[in-house]
């Protein structure tokens, strides 16, 4: 008999096992469809000895001290600031777009940030009100660079032109004037030492909490007892896609090992104009490992497999706020996540989430008599940085 079946071992899921089992003794089933624990976070070694994201790069980001101080507790952490670059015209210059890209896409010597900024006024194009991811961009940068940069790769990423999408997509990268390389600009910049899959081995260690893999939700509710549900998988799902289906953006990861000690400059290099890819990742540069051999991964979007991507689109959202409004009703589940909020997060936007909703379900849900609370979770030490 459990207090709480968890559906889904990634973020959403371990956070909220951990935090109901540590703070109020309750006993908490998660179980996943997958071999694994740690949701797309999961990391692996591979027959090289190489660690390899399996669905692609995952980089910690937060502005959220908070956040980062709760994550402090299941790992230590390597500084690593995220650079990207993308192959345009022949050349590879840094995303997001900045002063060199511009000097070296256009053979231009702009020395500073006033006269980025005067080169980029002059091309941008006044839109009459910012909806689309098309608008976002080209109202910033005009269509010459747009094309160069956006267009492409978000028709590859997305099976959609930018014009088709929400803003929101295409305005996760800025546009800078000055010569800042980094991907991000949040706080806190770090990747877990030990990887993500340990990070989610040490969140999940506790006596209350029982961990299931290859076990479907569809196959277990009816079986095992418990008192209340988190579902971290797609909404759309669990109500049988009863508005019809969500959409979803899948890809496919190809996995290769490369016997040379690096392949390419940055951690992650794409491919706006070429190629069926999107992007290549190096995981060395990510995980700072030392390794005579090198592991890669190429993206290739996709229509069909597993659900990476909600689609940021209107039409989607207003259908996701059926299932939502459905979820409301529905007592006792609690739709958490990625892919059961229907949201575009980052990792940490979905541990915060789910710490606020353990907050709420703090305040709503009392905490049963009897239940002993263990004192087997990390201490909250100060968060350790290598
Ligand atoms: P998930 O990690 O998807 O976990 C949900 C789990 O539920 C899955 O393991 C699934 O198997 C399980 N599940 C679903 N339905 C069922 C069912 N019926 N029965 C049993 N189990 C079920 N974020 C960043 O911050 N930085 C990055 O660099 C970054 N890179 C990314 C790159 C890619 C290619 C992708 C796809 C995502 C990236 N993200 C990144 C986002 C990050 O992966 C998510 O924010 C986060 O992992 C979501 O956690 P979650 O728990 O909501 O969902
Ligand atoms: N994007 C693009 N060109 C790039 C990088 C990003 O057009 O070189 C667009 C594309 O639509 C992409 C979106 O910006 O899906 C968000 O990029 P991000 O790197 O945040 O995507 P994620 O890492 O979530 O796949």
């Amino acid at each position: 008999m459990f207090d709480w079946l968890i559906v889904g071992a990634g973020f959403a899921g371990s956070v909220l096992a951990e935090r109901l089992a540590v703070e109020r003794g309750d006993r908490v089933l998660v179980i996943d469809r997958r071999p694994h624990i740690g949701g797309n976070a999961y990391d692996y070694y591979n027959d090289a000895g190489l660690l390899v994201h399996k669905y692609g790069p995952h980089i910690f980001h937060t502005n959220s001290a908070e956040i980062f101080r709760y994550l402090s507790r299941f790992t230590e952490w390597r500084e690593y600031s995220h650079r990207v670059l993308a192959e345009v015209d022949g050349q590879r210059v840094p995303v997001p777009i900045n002063r060199t890209t511009i000097n070296l896409l256009y053979g231009c010597d702009l020395k500073t940030d006033a006269e980025a900024e005067d080169w980029l006024a002059l091309r941008a194009e006044a839109r009459p009100s910012i909806q689309t991811s098309e608008d976002v961009v080209i109202s910033k940068i005009g269509r010459e660079l747009y094309e160069k940069i956006f267009r492409g790769y978000t028709r590859k990423q997305w099976g959609l032109d930018p014009s088709e999408l929400d803003k929101s997509v295409t305005a996760r990268v800025p546009t800078r004037v000055n010569t800042d390389d980094r991907y991000f600009t949040d706080t806190y910049q770090v990747m877990p030492k030990n990887g993500y899959t340990c990070l989610f081995g040490r969140m999940l260690d506790h006596p209350n909490i029982t961990v299931m893999l290859d076990t479907d939700y569809a196959d277990i509710s009816s079986i095992v007892e418990y008192d209340r549900i988190i579902y971290t998988g797609q909404i759309d799902e669990y109500f049988g896609s009863c508005f019809g289906p969500l959409p979803y953006r899948s890809l496919q990861f190809e996995h290769v090992t490369r016997a040379c000690e690096w392949y390419q400059p940055v951690g992650v290099v794409n491919f706006p104009q070429t190629e069926d890819y999107t992007r290549v990742t190096e995981y060395k540069h990510l995980t700072g490992q030392e390794h005579p051999m090198t592991a890669l991964t190429f993206e290739y979007p996709s229509a069909s497999g597993d659900p990476y991507y909600p689609v940021p689109r209107a039409e989607n959202q207003a259908r996701y706020q059926l299932y939502e409004e459905l979820a409301r009703n529905t007592p006792n589940v609690w739709f958490v996540g990625r892919l059961a909020t229907y949201r575009y997060y980052n990792m940490d936007q979905v541990v915060g989430q789910a710490l606020a909703t353990y907050r709420k379900i703090s305040l709503s849900v009392p905490r049963l008599a009897g239940h002993d609370l263990h004192a087997s979770s990390p201490p909250a030490n100060d968060p350790v940085i290598n």
